[in-house]
Formats: structure tokens, sequence, C-alpha cells
């Protein structure tokens, strides 16, 4: 366990060298626990896709310590980059960008551009600086299950297949970073995040956000459909609060007098009324606060999906803006149903 803001020289020192001789590291950054490989060595990203599980066509992110670091990694750092990058780094937010062709292109899944970022948690900071290199860095999970936000979910999923963990207690936003392609005119978030579209505009006033169409062929394979979900199937009820209320509160008396085992998922004000008749309740926070909500959506997966459950339902959040974007975002991709209400 290090020190989440001032982390023990000795412990980031030993874990940059394990990066740069080619092993496989779990830190935190702000967003989740990402699992770093050294980006510009073939045989440690092969490595990183062997252990999570994770199919080759899903491109990695690459976190570098600032953005005098990006230039060589890209084929150009068009001037909305270093603007961004003044505005938001070290932060959540990934810019997608033309590649130079020292990325291998198992980094990049093939594709002729590159994620990156810089993170701004202090251990992923002091890690990138002592390293020196380019750190490829996916979440620290099995492919597909919900990403992991403490380092005991790190090792839920990847003991004994990874080098080493760097625990510096929970990351803090929970959700994953907001990626952003610029190589598109105008540019287009490819997957909400942390920083939300309201602050991009700021900057960005024509940024398009790209909806997933069903069936069309993902250019970000954070778009798949079903992903970071638990293995228990979950249904997303989405509609008015009452209603919501209404066919949770129903579907789990239903579950009980029927003999299984049901968990309820969702904001304080929801799941409230339901802890006499579910199995299992996750309390994610007060529906004024995204950001507790994001902090803890993933740990509740885990939790609920580790309580020998038949079916988890789960209430849609209420907003759509901000952060709560990211929220509802990754609820929908850990659903197996959406269930409208009215
Ligand atoms: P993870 O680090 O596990 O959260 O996943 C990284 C995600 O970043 C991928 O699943 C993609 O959605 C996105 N990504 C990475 N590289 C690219 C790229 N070159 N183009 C578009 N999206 C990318
Ligand atoms: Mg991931």
């Amino acid at each position: 366990m290090v020190d989440a803001a001032r982390p023990d020289e000795h412990a980031i020192e030993r874990a940059a060298a394990c990066l740069r001789s080619g092993g496989l590291v779990a830190f935190p950054t702000e967003t989740v626990y990402g699992l770093g490989a050294h980006a510009l060595d073939r045989e440690a990203v092969r490595r990183l896709f062997e252990v999570k599980e994770r199919p080759a066509h899903d491109p990695l992110i690459v976190h570098v310590a600032g953005l005098a670091d990006v230039a060589p990694l890209t084929a150009g750092v068009p001037q909305v980059a270093s603007t961004l990058a003044a505005r938001f780094w070290p932060g959540p937010l990934t810019l997608v960008l033309r590649r130079a062709p020292i990325v291998p292109p198992e980094v990049t899944a093939g594709l002729d551009t590159v994620a990156i970022r810089v993170p701004a948690h202090p251990v992923a900071r002091a890690l990138l600086l002592a390293a020196r290199i380019p750190v490829a860095a996916p979440s620290a999970n099995l492919f597909s299950r919900p990403s992991p936000t403490r380092a005991s979910h790190v090792m839920d999923d990847l003991a004994g297949r990874i080098d080493m963990v760097v625990d510096a207690g929970a990351t803090g936003v929970g959700v994953e970073s907001t990626v952003l392609d610029l190589t598109t005119d105008p540019p287009t978030v490819l997957r909400p995040g942390a920083v939300s579209v309201e602050d991009l505009r700021c900057v960005l006033p024509d940024v398009r956000l790209r909806e997933a169409p069903r069936g069309q062929v993902l250019p970000s394979p954070g778009l798949l459909e079903q992903h970071y979900a638990p293995r228990t199937p979950l249904t997303l009820y989405r509609g008015e609060a009452g209603a919501v209320l209404t066919a949770l509160r129903r579907e789990a008396e239903t579950a009980r007098a029927g003999g299984r085992r049901v968990g309820v998922l969702g904001t304080r004000e929801t799941v409230a009324a339901l802890h006499a008749t579910a199995a299992a309740v996750a309390d994610l926070g007060p529906e004024t606060d995204a950001g507790q909500v994001a902090s803890r959506l993933y740990a509740a997966l885990r939790e609920l999906d580790a309580a020998g459950l038949d079916a988890i339902l789960a209430a849609d959040v209420a907003h759509d803006h901000g952060l709560w974007r990211a929220v509802r975002d990754r609820l929908q991709r850990a659903s197996t149903e959406v269930i409208r209400v009215s």
C-alpha cells in the first residue's frame, strides 16, 4: 500500500523498473485502476491482451507524463489538442490522434490512430515520470468485467497473472476517461466519461457526441454494447422515477415469492424502499451527487455480482448531463436488457 498523495519513491521506482523491463503493473489513476505495459514493447503489450483476455481489436490508451511526450507518438499535434491539454491535462480526457509508426499496431488494434492521455493521479504521475516510457494501460480487469476501482478488484480478476499491483486505495472518479476523437471534423466524443460534454463544449463548441447505432461497425470498442458488465444478468429500468420504483418493487416481490434471489441497484432515494424486499441492495449514494454515484458504481456491481443472486435489477439515473451521462452509459452497457416504464 502506498500513500495516494505522496507515494513512496522506492515503491514507484520498483514499479517503473518492472514496466521498463516489459512487466505488467497495475496502478491507480484518478478514473479506475489501469494495467500498464511498456507501450513500445510489442511482447509486453501482447501479454497484456492475453492476461486480460481482451480481444485484439480493442485498442489501448497510451499514458504519458505530459504534452511534450505526445508528439513522438503521433503524426502531429494539432492546435486543438494543445488547447484541450492546457485545459484538461493532467486529467480524465483521452485524445485520439493520428499515430506515428513507432507505436506498435498491437496497441492501436491496427488503427492508424492512437489514444493518449496524461493521468492526474499522483501515483500514476510519479510512475510515468520515473518510468520515462509511454505506458499502454487499459483498465486492470478481465475483459468485459466491471472496471476496478480498488486494488482488491484487480486481484479478484488478475491475481497470479500480472507482476505487480501498486495499491493506493480507492480511485476517485470511478468511471473511465472521456475518449475524444480529434481526427474527425468536428471532433467526436467516442465514450462519455469523467470530463463532460458540457466541459468540452466550453473549449470546442461544435463537439459531437457519438450515439452508437445498433448493429453498426463500431469505431471505438469501448462502445461494444455489453461491456463493464457483471456476470449476473442485469435488467435496467428506465423512465419516470415513481414508475421505476413501482416496477422494481413488483419485480422484487414476484422474485421473492418465486424463491429467486434478486438484488437492486440505484440511487439512495430509489433503493431506500426496497431493503425489505430485495435479497441484496446496492446504494450508489444520493441522486443529487453524480460524483459519489460514479465513484461507487463499479464496486457496487462487483458486490452484487458476488452475492450469489439470480438477477440484478437496476434503476437508471434520472439525469443525462455532466457526469450523469457517463454513469448512464456504463449502466446501459452493464445491462442485458433495458425496460422502459411509464
Ligand atoms: P479501457 O482502457 O479498457 O477503458 O479501453 C480503452 C478504450 O479507448 C477502448 O475500448 C476504445 O474505446 C478507446 N480507444 C483506444 N484507442 C482508440 C483509438 N485509436 N480510436 C478510438 N478509440 C480508441
Ligand atoms: Mg476497460
